[in-house]
């Protein structure tokens, strides 16, 4: 295993970190002033190449490794958290599947615009009573007699579908039964401006409060068969090589968030006196810090071996799911001990802190819950799960 940087990766994670401290960091305030999707960051991102990061080059893309999307998605969560959600959702979930299984004629038509970033990329798998349990999923997709497909149910809390970016999404529908009688998942991508098709409001959340998180309807939609992504019955393979792969970028996000709350609790610590001295002299302050450094310091290899992995195809369920559920359980922590050593200023907003506080629960909730996770890592320890 070598972790040290390619000449491209150390480039990229240059890059990534003059623009979260030039442009990310300065600008996006305004949009949790505003609750504004932050248009001129995303724009700023693809003059950079980096909607395109992980793209394929045949189609726009910089076809980098997962090496160095993990290295960069690392700075831009330091710059901002949601941004690191969003742009995480274009990079894997929102394209993945359609890289990996699309016909040439999908490729043409989105990877392109996505690379560039004109188009953003999303995801429906969740709905009202199907989180964790994707069986639990209802919204059907039925063929007619024309062989178009004809689709009705919601999907719950989708991400990215309503920026002025969006062009529609991935979505997983219930299309049959399979010989053993479960249900049968295929994906399809849906344009935006499909009749039938509609989003909700925005959700007002605890935190990102700019993210665009919405319920998706379908009412009668009616997609064409080149809509479908993939074999039919496929769907949910697909989905949990996409859950790899965005649990990996998850965890990315989740240190990033841990690094921005540490070296602001570092900063703050250094320039707070009391008792006629800076909070850092105190011996407690530099235990907290010292234990929030080894935690960033162990889920940073952590999420560096899961993306060797995936980049040399060594199976790696086991080792997404441990960085996911790891660096999202320390990123809560390391949010929480930073809030602690700012005091009652932790408590504002005036310092980010307070905002990584309340986001950091996110990352314990998405990318399938920090127990779901354990559920996929005791079952890869060969003891029973559900
Ligand atoms: C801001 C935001 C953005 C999102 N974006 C997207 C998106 O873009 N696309 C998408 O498809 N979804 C998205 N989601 C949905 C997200 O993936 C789900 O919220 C998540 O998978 C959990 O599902 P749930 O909320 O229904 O909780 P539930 O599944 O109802 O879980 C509730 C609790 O029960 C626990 N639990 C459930 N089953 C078990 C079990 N077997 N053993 C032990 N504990 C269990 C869970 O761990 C959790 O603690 C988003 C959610 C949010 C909040």
């Amino acid at each position: 295993m070598n972790f040290e940087l390619t000449e491209e990766e150390r480039l990229i994670k240059n890059m990534t970190r003059v623009f979260a401290n030039e442009v990310i960091i300065p600008q996006i305030d305004e949009s949790y002033e505003t609750k504004e999707f932050p248009l001129g960051i995303f724009q700023q991102m693809a003059d950079l190449g980096l909607m395109g990061l992980k793209y394929p080059e045949e189609y726009g893309g910089s076809g980098a490794s997962n090496m160095a999307y993990i290295t960069a998605m690392e700075e831009i969560a330091r710059g901002d958290c949601g941004v690191g959600l969003t742009w995480g959702v274009h990079q894997t979930l929102g394209s993945v599947s359609i890289i990996k299984f699309g016909t040439e004629q999908q490729k043409e038509k989105y990877l392109p615009k996505m690379a560039a970033g004109e188009w953003l990329g999303a995801f429906g798998l969740s709905e009202a009573n199907a989180g964790s349990d994707n069986q639990g999923m209802e919204c059907k997709a039925e063929l007619q007699d024309d062989g178009t497909w004809k689709v009705n149910g919601t999907k719950m809390f989708i991400s990215n579908t309503g920026t002025p970016l969006s062009f529609g999404g991935i979505f997983l529908f219930v299309t049959g039964k399979t010989p053993s009688g479960k249900k049968e998942f295929t994906s399809f991508i849906v344009d935006k401006d499909t009749p039938g098709y509609s989003i909700g409001t925005k959700f007002k959340k605890m935190g990102f409060d700019w993210g665009d998180t919405r319920e998706q309807i379908f009412e009668d939609c009616i997609l064409s068969d080149e809509q479908r992504l993939g074999p039919r019955g496929n769907g949910f393979k697909q989905i949990m090589d996409t859950l790899d792969a965005a649990r990996i970028g998850y965890a990315a996000n989740s240190l990033g968030m841990a690094v921005r709350c540490y070296d602001e609790a570092l900063k703050y610590g250094n320039e707070r006196k009391q008792f006629g001295q800076t909070i850092n002299s105190f011996q407690v302050t530099s235990f907290k810090l010292a234990n929030m450094a080894t935690k960033i310091e162990l889920a940073r290899l952590m999420v560096q071996k899961a993306a060797w992995m995936r980049d040399n195809n060594i199976p790696h369920t086991k080792e997404a799911a441990m960085a996911k559920y790891y660096a999202s359980k320390i990123c809560m922590e390391v949010a929480s001990e930073a809030v602690q050593i700012h005091g009652g200023y932790g408590f504002s907003e005036e310092y980010p802190v307070c905002r990584y506080f309340r986001y950091g629960k996110m990352m314990e909730i998405g990318e399938g819950t920090n127990e779901i996770n354990q559920i996929v890592i005791s079952r890869h320890l060969g003891i029973a799960g559900l």
